[in-house]
């Protein structure tokens, strides 16, 4: 048996040490935090005297998502989703339409009939677009030639301002393409196309992985944050030693890491210049997201895409997918602002933040007033790196120190982070 440490325990870490707990591996979890899920977290909220707990950014499943799936059912939990369609709406100049479906946006009555072919054209070809091409344009060059300039800016813009905020004008046409093809291919599957939601999110799934862990002989320590991990080949322990910030030292021979990029170049100082640029040459897109349990939502729409300009992505409201049993009967709305991982915002105090987005959620939903009865703001300047055009190939698992594994958002290419695709990785890092 080989002592494995994983650094982070978010859903990567969790899932790289439940897996070498399986393999009879001696596991030790390090997480900064108080308590472990990284951007899984959970928090508690109030409805009156009703504790809620509430996801820290906004988690759905997909139908397609087997990673998941498996994992839930090795918990014994799936049955546990609640599974449900989910509505979406678009909102222009203060006036609401239905944009469930592509045929739905198509429909926008912004968009003239030789507008919604173009539409069509341009998810055709980038399907075909091959990688070299993909990644070499941005997704707004490519949209604008294939769909023109008015598709673009009336049906392209809004859904890629949804999924990457003021971010949106950078990413490599790449992006769409694993978009696209990851939906179509969902489609092919066979997979439906509910949403699904854990009520409490991810909390009850962390709190049984850690139980599996630790039934193995394991640990999960909270409240650990690594400040530096170096090779010294002198301890009888094992060859790396980590550092934490308290000054503690641990020894193993084989690390994980999980943390996002730039956080793990500074804790490895002996990585080569190239590895440490390759961690941290991609800026990362951010988030900070504003969460409120209001009496009354706006719409019935799990998602509502803003066409005009705002300081806020969109508009998520869990209360279309989430019994409003769940939440204390009141309707949960997360309100994300998609960023750089420097924006101006993240200076910002969370009475601040929460009326700048209060602020624009009327300018872009005139008729609406929240009674806001609790709310929190979450911040993550690290999400994921930006796909930007002629990025640098991500760093493989291995390193080039003897037994130091990065398996973290830093091998993003595609620009979409969910839980699935952290699984995969973590599986892909075990079974090499
Ligand atoms: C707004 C938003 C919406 C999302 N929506 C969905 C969705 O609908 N569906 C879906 O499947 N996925 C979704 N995701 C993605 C999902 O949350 C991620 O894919 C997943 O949580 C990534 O897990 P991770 O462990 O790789 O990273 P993280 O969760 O970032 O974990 C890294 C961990 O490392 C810890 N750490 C950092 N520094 C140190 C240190 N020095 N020492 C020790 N520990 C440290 C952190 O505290 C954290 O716990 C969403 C994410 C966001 C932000």
């Amino acid at each position: 048996m080989s002592k494995w440490v994983i650094v982070g325990g978010g859903m990567t870490g969790m899932a790289l040490a439940l897996a070498g707990s399986a393999a009879g591996q001696q596991v030790l979890v390090l997480e900064g935090a108080a308590e472990t899920g990284g951007l899984t977290g959970t928090m508690p909220m109030h409805v009156g005297d009703t504790e809620v707990i509430v996801d820290r950014f906004y988690h759905v499943i997909l139908e397609s998502d087997t990673h998941v799936l498996a994992l839930l059912d090795q918990l014994g939990m799936r049955d546990e989703v609640r599974w449900s369609s989910a509505p979406a709406s678009v909102v222009a100049n203060g006036v609401s339409y239905p944009a469930t479906s592509f045929t739905d946006m198509a429909r926008l009555p912004a968009l003239s009939l030789p507008s919604r072919m173009l539409i069509g054209l341009s998810i055709g070809l980038s399907l075909l677009l091959p990688r070299f091409l993909a990644d070499r344009l941005t997704a707004r060059r490519w949209l604008t030639l294939t769909a023109g300039p008015s598709a673009y800016r009336n049906f392209w813009a809004p859904i890629l301002r949804a999924k990457l905020g003021n971010q949106a004008c950078r990413v490599a046409a790449s992006f769409l393409v694993f978009t696209f093809r990851r939906l179509v291919s969902a489609r092919l599957s066979g997979a439906g196309d509910r949403f699904g939601v854990l009520p409490g999110g991810y909390a009850e799934v962390l709190r049984r992985m850690e139980q599996k862990i630790t039934g193995c002989g394991g640990e999960v320590r909270t409240g650990a944050t690594v400040a530096e991990i170096v090779i010294t080949g002198q301890s009888a322990e094992g060859r790396i030693r980590i550092t934490l910030a308290d000054g503690t030292q641990i020894f193993c021979d084989e690390v994980f890491v999980t943390t996002p990029g730039p956080i793990t170049s500074g804790m490895l100082p002996q990585l080569t210049a190239d590895e440490h640029d390759r961690l941290t040459a991609a800026p990362h897109l951010g988030v900070i997201c504003g969460v409120f349990l209001v009496r009354q939502p706006p719409n019935d729409s799990y998602i509502t895409y803003l066409v005009d300009d705002a300081d806020l992505t969109g508009v998520i409201g869990m209360h279309a997918l989430l019994p409003a049993v769940e939440t204390g009967g009141a309707a949960l709305l997360q309100l994300p602002r998609y960023c750089a991982s420097d924006d101006e915002w993240f200076e910002l105090s969370d009475e601040q933040i929460r009326d700048r987005l209060l602020a624009e959620l009327a300018r872009c939903l005139p008729d609406y007033r929240p009674e806001v009865i609790d709310w929190a703001i979450s911040r993550a300047p690290h999400v994921v790196p930006l796909p930007l055009p002629r990025a640098r190939e991500p760093l493989p698992h291995q390193t080039s120190l003897p037994g130091v594994h990065v398996v973290s958002t830093a091998q993003n290419t595609s620009g979409t982070l969910n839980v699935e695709t952290s699984l995969h990785q973590a599986e892909a890092a075990v079974t090499g």
